[in-house]
């Protein structure tokens, strides 16, 4: 039997969240590039800002979820492992919602 493919670029789950702290800013990022807009400040500490239900740099269309800032994403995206068991997670909490956004984002 073959493993599961796990494709993010069409997945997502893992940048959605409806809790606005859901992603921190930790000191591996010191010097990543992401937009100040993007960010908030809350009791001296830095998160990117979720206030739509989703990363504010998560991109949708009707059958992809990219990240605008790859490059620069923060240090607990590219700790995030497809096919993990917070992956799994994620996709089992945020898949529908991710649905939703997406129905509404292509309607
Ligand atoms: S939940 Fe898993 S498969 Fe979906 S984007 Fe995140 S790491 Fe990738
Ligand atoms: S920075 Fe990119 S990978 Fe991280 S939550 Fe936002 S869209 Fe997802």
């Amino acid at each position: 039997m073959s493993a599961p493919a796990y494709d993010c670029v069409t997945c997502g789950a893992c940048c959605f969240s409806r809790n606005p702290r859901y992603l921190v800013l930790l000191l591996e990022d010191t010097g990543r590039a992401l937009p100040a807009d993007s960010l908030f400040e809350d009791a001296g500490r830095t998160f990117v800002d979720f206030s739509c239900g989703h990363c504010t740099h998560l991109t949708l269309s009707e059958d992809r979820a990219e990240c605008g800032v790859y490059e620069n994403r923060p240090e607990a995206c590219r700790a995030f492992r497809a096919g993990s068991f917070e992956c799994l997670k994620a996709i089992r909490a945020n898949g529908v919602m991710g649905e939703r956004v997406r129905e509404k984002v292509v309607a």
